[in-house]
């Protein structure tokens, strides 16, 4: 691929509808840093434009945002020239590939390259050390690019309407991600390892075939918008319940109300469950417990588990039965939670609908129980 810039010259027309006295560059833009040619039919980037009359130049050193999006390119050729750059789109082409050279733009935080062909990344972008946003929505991704892990500045990161099946645990790398669209994959699943995103506002993981997203989606203390829709989910973990700041929650379009039952063999708490139960009920009735029994049961009674259930002031161990209650979720969706009760028995004292809807059928919404023994 050539270095070279192309020489050629083109006449960019004027717009009077965008060409004002504060506009004066073409195509709308209004700041003399900022090379706008989009939809211009173009091949190659042109090293010389005009207007009117007299021929203005360019220097493509004075370019900090270069806009080259609705034109037809198939490669970029001369990008190297543009060596200040800050800002680079090239949305809405025809490429299947990015230059190798594109490392070479040092000073590139934002590389916006939607609607393209691409189905692989160049290793060159590690080089691009300050990139802060890469959208690379609408191409043919099957994969993450490893690529990507390697620059640790990105705070946003789309990657949505592509080809991709698998999300790599070492996303968890970039941990300055704010942004992180993955929705219009085939991702089945989600790796845990996204909890760690600390700074994480936005997550995008609609239109996937996602059947369980993990609880550690509860540790993204940031996270305000969450799209779920179009996938297979048929329940949330708990934990989403921390999530304090969550402004936007979409779940259409999931199962998520029906078919929560399968069959499980219930089987009885153990002794030792009961009797802890007991003893921790107790607790405060005999003295000094702590010092008489040995230090593993000492542990094994602190780690008792309210009964969700207010009326029952009960505790379990590792015995409990999984509950489904529906929270109404910022005032427009009914999100089953899990939930775990003591006993079978205290189910009639926790509404499985925590909301008061007039006139919805509530009948859509069986109270389901479903028993599961853990440990
Ligand atoms: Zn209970």
């Amino acid at each position: 691929m050539s270095d070279t810039p192309s020489t050629s010259s083109v006449f960019l027309p004027t717009w009077p509808t965008r060409r004002t006295d504060a506009n004066l560059y073409p195509n709308g833009s209004t700041k003399s840093d900022e090379l706008v040619l989009h939809d211009y039919g173009l091949e190659e980037i042109p090293m010389r434009y005009h207007i009117e009359q007299p021929e203005e130049d360019y220097d493509p050193q004075n370019v900090k945002k270069l806009d080259l999006t609705h034109n037809s390119f198939v490669i970029l050729r001369g990008l190297t020239t543009f060596n200040n750059v800050s800002v680079l789109d090239v949305s809405f082409n025809s490429l299947s590939a990015l230059p190798e050279d594109i490392g070479t733009l040092s000073s590139l935080t934002t590389l916006i390259a939607r609607n393209n062909l691409l189905e692989h990344l160049p290793k060159g972008l590690q080089l691009l050390e300050n990139l802060e946003h890469l959208y690379l929505s609408g191409n043919r991704l099957e994969y993450v690019p490893p690529v990507i892990l390697t620059m640790r500045k990105l705070k946003t990161l789309h990657l949505g309407g592509n080809y991709i099946d698998s999300c790599p645990s070492n996303i968890s790398v970039l941990t300055l991600l704010r942004v992180l669209y993955l929705g219009g994959n085939r991702l089945r699943e989600i790796p845990a390892s996204i909890g760690c995103l600390d700074e994480l506002e936005n997550l995008g993981l609609c239109d996937n075939i996602l059947e369980t997203i993990p609880s550690t989606l509860g540790d993204l203390h940031y996270l305000e918008t969450l799209s779920l829709h179009n996938n297979r989910l048929r329940t949330l973990p708990t934990d989403i319940l921390n999530l304090r700041r969550l402004q936007q929650l979409s779940l259409r379009n999931n199962p998520l109300v029906h078919s929560f039952v399968h069959n499980m063999d219930l089987a009885p708490p153990s002794l030792k469950e009961l009797s802890g139960r007991t003893v921790r009920q107790n607790y405060h009735k005999v003295p000094n417990l702590d010092e008489i029994l040995p230090s593993d049961l000492v542990a094994y009674l602190g780690s008792a588990c309210q009964c969700v259930n207010p009326e029952c002031q009960g505790v379990y161990f590792d015995a409990r039965v999984e509950h489904i209650k529906f929270v109404d979720f910022c005032g427009k969706y009914r999100v089953p939670l899990m939930q775990f009760l003591c006993s079978p028995r205290c189910s009639a004292g926790v509404p499985s609908v925590d909301y008061d809807t007039s006139s919805e059928s509530e009948e859509e919404i069986e109270p389901i129980m479903r028993r599961v023994l853990l440990g």
